[in-house]
């Protein structure tokens, strides 16, 4: 099988119908969506019908749990909420039921797939450093755990001796080795990068693939601004921070 994995596109129209033309020519079987589909941008309703389209393998984020009330709205900075309170009025009844039914962890016999980190789902950690990555990797009975909520792409290795960081293109899975992949992000990239990042992983390969693809900022950002959200949430797509 071939799966695409994605996450944390953020309402950025644009930007997710990129990713889905590339899938489209990549082949793909199925989808992992690993949370965050809202906030931030301004097309949430359009991102939730095209993710609903694609019936993916899904787990809620931080932004989902939050648009409807399951996520206490403290755990988010200004314009994070801010955004939050647009989302809420913007989006149909369908979609805030969509949102509230989305579970925190979701598994297969070779992969598991969590927003933040498997140890607390619920609290929405990062999966940034060696001692986090160590606690997921306690609980994960799969060889692969697809994470997202950093916006940055990068794979934690357990080769059974030691655990460590990289930041590769394509990734070879070696057997009696476990992962933590971390597939970036399509809607607002944090790596320096302003191009939507997804992930293509092939189970008869073993292989994961990062890929990034460009789209029309321009168009993401006028949205952004003009429906009132913070410029900041319109400005930090350029510079991909
Ligand atoms: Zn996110």
């Amino acid at each position: 099988m071939r799966y695409a994995v994605f996450s944390d596109v953020h309402s950025n129209l644009e930007a997710f119908e990129a990713v889905l033309e590339a899938a489209h020519k990549s082949h793909i079987d199925q989808y992992l969506f690993l949370g965050d589909i809202v906030g931030y941008g301004a097309n949430p309703c359009e991102c939730i019908a095209h993710l609903r389209k694609l019936c993916p393998l899904i787990v809620a984020g931080n932004h989902d749990w939050g648009v409807v009330g399951m996520t206490d709205l403290d755990y988010f900075n200004e314009e994070a909420r801010a955004s939050l309170v647009w989302t809420k009025e913007a989006i149909a009844e369908a979609d805030r039921i969509f949102l509230s039914q989305l579970k925190l962890v979701q598994e297969s016999v070779r992969f598991c797939i969590v927003h933040g980190t498997l140890s607390h789902p619920e609290e929405f950690d990062y999966m940034t450093d060696g001692q986090r990555a160590a606690k997921t990797f306690y609980l994960l009975e799969q060889e692969v755990c697809f994470v997202g909520h950093s916006h940055r792409p990068g794979v934690f290795v357990d080769d059974t001796e030691k655990i460590y960081y990289q930041v590769p293109k394509r990734l070879d899975i070696v057997k009696g080795r476990r992962y933590i992949v971390n597939d970036g992000s399509i809607g607002q990239p944090r790596d320096g990068d302003w191009r939507a990042c997804f992930c293509i992983y092939d189970d008869n390969a073993s292989t994961i693939e990062f890929r990034r693809v460009e789209y029309n900022i321009h168009e993401a950002q006028k949205k952004i601004l003009e429906a009132g959200l913070p410029r900041i949430l319109a400005d930090r797509l350029s510079i991909g921070r």
